[in-house]
C-alpha cells in the first residue's frame, strides 16, 4: 500500500514509519519540522519506497495514497502552548485538509487523538464512553479542544462523506527519539538525571500518569488501522504511577546523587490518568507488553548516547547504562 504519515519526522511518527517500511509499504512522510527532525527518518532517505515532503498541513495538499496516519501536531505542553493559535489551526484546519484528501482519494484515515480529550477526569480509569472534563478557555485547551474538534471532524466526514476513519486516543507515550528539550516528564527527568541536574517535580508529585512504551503503541495503531472498528479506542499502558514515583525510579536507575526539586504545578494539570483498555483488548486483541522499567532502560540508553555525542552528559555517568541496554535498542 501507499501510506501517508503526517508528522512522520516526529517521535511516534518515525517509529510508525520504521514498522511500515519494514512491512514493505510505500511511505510518504509529511512534516513541517516544528518538533520533528530529519535524523529520525535518516535511515530511509534514499530508499526508493520512501518520500519526504516538507509541508505544513494547515495548507491543502494533493497526494495519491491508500491510507493516512494523521499524527501532525506538537504533543508536548511546552511546544503546543508556545503558539496556541497555530496549535488550533494545526488540529482544525490541518485535520480538515487531511480529511478532504482522504475523501478525494478514498483513503482510510487514522486520527491520532489523545487522552487529553478526557481533560481532568472525574471518572477513573477512563473508558471511551467518558465525555471528559475539559476547560475550554485554559492554557491546555488549544490542544485538548483542538483534538476534540479533530475527532468531531473525523466522525462528520465519516457520516456525511463515507470516509473510512479510525480514531485512537493515545495515553502518555515515551521511548527513544523524544526531544531532549521536549518538556515532557519522562524526557525531562532522564535529561536532568543524566546531566546531574535536580529532577523538577511539578506540584507535590501526587498527580498520576500511565506510561506506554512506543513500540507497544505503534502495534496498537497498526491493529486498529487494519481492523473494522472506527474507534475511538484507548491505547495506553494501564500501569499508573505518581509523578514522584517516576522521579524516584529514574533517580535510582540513572543517578542516585541528583535531588528532587519541587516547582509550581501548571494550570489545569490533570490530577490522574489511566486508560481503560477493555476495548483494545477485546476488539484488537492488543495489550502492552513492555513494563516501565524495561522501556525506561531503552529510553535512557538512547538519551545517553545522544548526550554523550553532544557533550552534555554528566562525567560520572559515562559508564551508565550498561552495554546490554544500549545494544537492546
Ligand atoms: P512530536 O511533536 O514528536 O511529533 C509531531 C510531529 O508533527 C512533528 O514531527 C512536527 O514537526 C509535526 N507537525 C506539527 N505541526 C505540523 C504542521 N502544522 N504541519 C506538518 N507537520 C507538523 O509528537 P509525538 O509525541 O510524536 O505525537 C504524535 C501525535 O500523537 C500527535 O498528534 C500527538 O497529539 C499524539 N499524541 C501523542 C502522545 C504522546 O504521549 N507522545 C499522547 C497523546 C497523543
Ligand atoms: N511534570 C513534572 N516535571 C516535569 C515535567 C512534567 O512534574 O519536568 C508533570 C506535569 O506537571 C504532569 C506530568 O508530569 O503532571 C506529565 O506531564 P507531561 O508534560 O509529560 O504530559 P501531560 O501533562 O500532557 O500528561
Amino acid at each position: 500500500m501507499r501510506i501517508l504519515v503526517t508528522g512522520g519526522a516526529g517521535f511516534i511518527g518515525s517509529h510508525l514509519i520504521d514498522r511500515l517500511m519494514a512491512a514493505n509499504h510505500e511511505v510518504i512522510c509529511l512534516d513541517n519540522f516544528y518538533t520533528g527532525h530529519k535524523r529520525n527518518i535518516l535511515r530511509w532517505m534514499g530508499n526508493p519506497y520512501f518520500e519526504l515532503v516538507r509541508h505544513d498541513i494547515t495548507e491543502p495538499i494533493r497526494l495519491e495514497v491508500d491510507q493516512i496516519y494523521h499524527l501532525a501536531c506538537p504533543a508536548s505542553p511546552v511546544h503546543y502552548q508556545y503558539n496556541p493559535v497555530k496549535t488550533v489551526k494545526t488540529n482544525v484546519l490541518g485535520t480538515l485538509n487531511m480529511l478532504g484528501l482522504a475523501k478525494r482519494v478514498k483513503a482510510r484515515f487514522f486520527l491520532a487523538s489523545t487522552s487529553e480529550v478526557y481533560g481532568d477526569p472525574e471518572v477513573h480509569p477512563q473508558p471511551e464512553e467518558y465525555r471528559g472534563s475539559v476547560n475550554p478557555i485554559g492554557i491546555r485547551s488549544c490542544y485538548d479542544e483542538g483534538k476534540r474538534m479533530a475527532e468531531t471532524l473525523a466522525f462528520d466526514y465519516h457520516r456525511q462523506n463515507d470516509v473510512e476513519i479510525r480514531v485512537v486516543r493515545i495515553f502518555n507515550t515515551y521511548g527513544p527519539r523524544m526531544l531532549e528539550n521536549d518538556g515532557r516528564v519522562v524526557s525531562n527527568f532522564i535529561v536532568q538525571a543524566l546531566s546531574g541536574q535536580p529532577l523538577t517535580v511539578y506540584g507535590d508529585g501526587s498527580q498520576t500518569r500511565s506510561f506506554c512504551y512506543v513500540s507497544d503503541l505503534v502495534e496498537g495503531f497498526i491493529r486498529l488501522m487494519n481492523s473494522e472498528h472506527t474507534g475511538p479506542i484507548n491505547i495506553g499502558n494501564p500501569g499508573e504511577y505518581t509523578i514522584l514515583q517516576l522521579a524516584e525510579t529514574i533517580q535510582k536507575m540513572v543517578n542516585p546523587d541528583v535531588e528532587v526539586q519541587y516547582k509550581p504545578l501548571p494550570q489545569d494539570d490533570p490530577r490522574r490518568r489511566q486508560p481503560d483498555i477493555t476495548k483494545a483488548r477485546q476488539l484488537l486483541d492488543w495489550e502492552p507488553s513492555i513494563p516501565l522499567q524495561a522501556g525506561l532502560e531503552k529510553t535512557i540508553a538512547d538519551f545517553k548516547a545522544r548526550m554523550e555525542a553532544n557533550g552534555t552528559l554528566s562525567e560520572n555517568l559515562l559508564n551508565y547504562p550498561s552495554e546490554k541496554a544500549v545494544t537492546a535498542l
